[in-house]
């Protein structure tokens, strides 16, 4: 697409907002939710049918030089001769999809992905993971597509997920990860660092238990828990953000 042919911006951010964005990408790499692989994104704050998410890069190296701005069909406004990620339709299909969620992280965390290979679901198994107790869908994209190269490429991929996810925060994708989601930014990093988390304790869980139940949160649980921890969670988030700001001084 040419410039001539790009959508419009829809306007200036905060600088301060681009810095967290960036910032996010570093953390999530950092907490090894994402590795060379994954990405984040976050809704114009002003304009909703616009999103941000840093050219096609490895979490660990965005800056906020590297942010990209694109419409909800995922073409972007100010690319500049920058590449964009193959998957950034995940991002655009769920904005439109979902008016309420202004965030969303798309990774391969290794810890979730057998709980999209099997038919075990995914429980809340502690208070910090207590959104997973509202379930999580899993995404089989040879549902609908047949065998593909497993990555959600275009826009029609994007809306079969977005279809799958529902009202859900979380969902997996089968054989290729996960997409965590939330009202704000701190909330969807937090989601996807403690979907990780989660996914670890399952296992352990698992495997301690022998086939003995485990008394995980149940939904009315997962419904109070999720509250607090949506204002709790900012405290994750300023111990993050400030070790990113160690290290770049943004
Ligand atoms: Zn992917």
């Amino acid at each position: 697409m040419s410039t001539i042919d790009s959508p419009k911006s829809g306007g200036p951010v905060d600088a301060a907002l681009m810095a967290d964005l960036a910032a996010a990408a570093r953390i999530l790499a950092a907490q090894g939710v994402v590795d060379g692989f994954g990405h984040v994104s976050l809704r114009h704050p002003q304009a909703p049918n616009r999103y941000f998410m840093s050219r096609s890069i490895a979490p660990a190296l965005v800056t906020p030089a590297d942010i990209i701005e694109y419409d909800l069909d995922s073409n972007p406004c100010n690319a500049n001769g920058r590449g964009s990620f193959l998957e950034r339709f995940i991002h655009g299909e769920i904005y439109k999809a979902r008016p309420d969620i202004n965030a969303v992280v798309h990774s391969h965390s290794p810890s979730v992905i057998p709980f999209g290979l099997v038919n075990v679901p995914m429980q809340a198994m502690f208070h910090n993971a207590a959104f997973i107790a509202a379930g999580v869908p899993v995404f089989d994209i040879s549902r609908k597509f047949g065998a593909t190269d497993m990555l959600v490429s275009d826009g029609v991929k994007g809306v079969a997920l977005a279809k799958v996810l529902g009202k859900n925060d979380i969902a997996l994708m089968r054989a290729h990860g996960s997409v965590a989601c939330g009202p704000t930014l701190q909330t969807a990093v937090f989601r996807a660092v403690y979907t990780e988390v989660n996914a670890r304790v399952q296992h352990w869980t698992h495997a301690l238990a022998g086939g003995a139940p485990m008394a995980v949160l149940d939904a009315e649980e997962g419904k109070l828990a999720d509250g607090p921890n949506q204002t709790a969670g900012m405290r994750a988030w300023d111990l993050w953000r400030s070790q990113v700001r160690a290290s770049v001084g943004w």
